[in-house]
């Protein structure tokens, strides 16, 4: 399908969590329905969505009788089984594509592709043994962080290693997962670009925003991110790079620490993503927006920022937070339905307006 979608008709997502939930909510406003496809049940997003199924990725009927209902299927959610978007392409196309996808699910395809297309990662190495970890330590160096190569989020399937008495310890918190060593990047600041492509090849990019994050799990985000100008162009020019060498379609998240006004690129996430919620307070158009708008063949918007603003996550018991949050003027809160708040879960998120734009852009 290169057409546009009209409204009236149907994105399927695969995922349910909050993001679906917000990209559901976009959807609607421009009269397209969405149907979540989601194994959990009562998931977030299952509340806002025209049509929910609830079955497994290798539920193939259910995967079938899903595609077969929608026009276009995009994700919420990067590790669905191989099979099951096998058995979803065959019948409707998904965006963004199968290559980004396989991409993104592995840490080490990952870093190699962008390696390939000539942009910088902390040095890494994989490690699947002991005898390959002391290898890539000795190459590496320490301090350093071995990951899982797959399934890992939020700072979860990660360990440090500052000196070698760390590394068995570390070996064995992989759960004999394949993974790689990483060098420690010393890093000034965290940023992300949030940035999108379009079925008309058009790119458009957010402002960089600079990300905290608390024990692996993102606490705010602020923009402008207090960087150069160069800076925050190399930043666009890579996530420009990227989509373009993934011909990309819909709306990408793309981490990058800097250091000394070196960009080196953490990792990129193939959807919507926890730093870019702040657009929805800050530009003329939200990440939510942009992505349906891509997905369904619609032109994209200049995603231009009027707003200095801060988004906080609130995650576990930072719910209790609720009632003062609604009591701000100028606040916007956002809960995802959630109902039960275990530490370390994302429970919803609140956006601040700082003031009007105070520097370029
Ligand atoms: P990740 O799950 O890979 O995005 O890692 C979560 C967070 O851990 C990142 O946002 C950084 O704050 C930190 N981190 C991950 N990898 C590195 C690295 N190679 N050097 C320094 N900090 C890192």
């Amino acid at each position: 399908m290169t057409k546009p979608l009209n409204p009236g008709q149907t994105i399927g997502i695969l995922g349910g969590g909050q993001l679906g939930r917000m990209l559901s909510m976009a959807a609607a406003r421009l009269g397209l329905k969405v149907h979540i496809y989601e194994p959990g049940a009562n998931p977030p997003a299952g509340e806002t969505a025209h049509r929910l199924t609830t079955a497994s990725y290798d539920d193939a009927e259910a995967l079938a009788a899903f595609a077969e209902s929608v026009d276009v299927v995009t994700y919420e959610f990067e590790n669905v089984p191989a099979a099951a978007l096998d058995l979803i392409e065959a019948r409707v196309p998904i965006r963004p594509n199968r290559q980004t996808l396989a991409t993104s699910q592995d840490r080490l395809a990952e870093k190699t592709f962008l390696i390939d297309i000539g942009l910088a990662t902390a040095p890494f190495a994989t490690v699947n043994t002991e005898a390959d970890l002391a290898q890539a330590l000795a190459q590496i160096g320490m301090p350093s962080i071995l990951k899982t190569r797959r399934l890992g989020y939020d700072g979860k399937g990660q360990a440090r290693i500052n000196d070698r008495h760390d590394a068995p310890a570390a070996l064995a918190a992989m759960n004999g997962a394949d993974a790689i060593l990483e060098g420690f990047v010393n890093f000034d600041r965290e940023i992300s670009v949030i940035a999108a492509r379009g079925l008309d090849d058009t790119i458009a990019c957010f402002e960089p925003g600079e990300n905290v994050h608390k024990d692996g799990i993102l606490d705010t985000t602020r923009v402008p991110a207090d960087i150069s100008a160069a800076t925050r162009e190399r930043a666009f020019g890579i996530a420009g790079t990227i989509l373009t060498a993934l011909d990309y379609i819909g709306v990408i998240g793309v981490e990058m620490f800097v250091s000394s006004d070196n960009l080196i690129i953490n990792e990129f996430a193939p959807r919507v993503h926890n730093s870019g919620h702040w657009t929805e307070a800050g530009a003329v158009i939200d990440q939510f927006e942009q992505h349906i708008r891509a997905v369904a063949g619609w032109p994209l918007v200049d995603p231009l920022r009027h707003s200095d603003v801060e988004m906080t996550n609130l995650i576990g018991d930072d719910i209790n937070q609720t009632h003062d949050i609604a009591c701000e003027t100028g606040a916007r809160l956002h809960l995802y339905g959630k109902a039960e708040a275990r530490p370390g879960r994302k429970m919803g998120h609140v956006t601040r307006i700082l003031g009007p734009v105070t520097d370029r852009n």
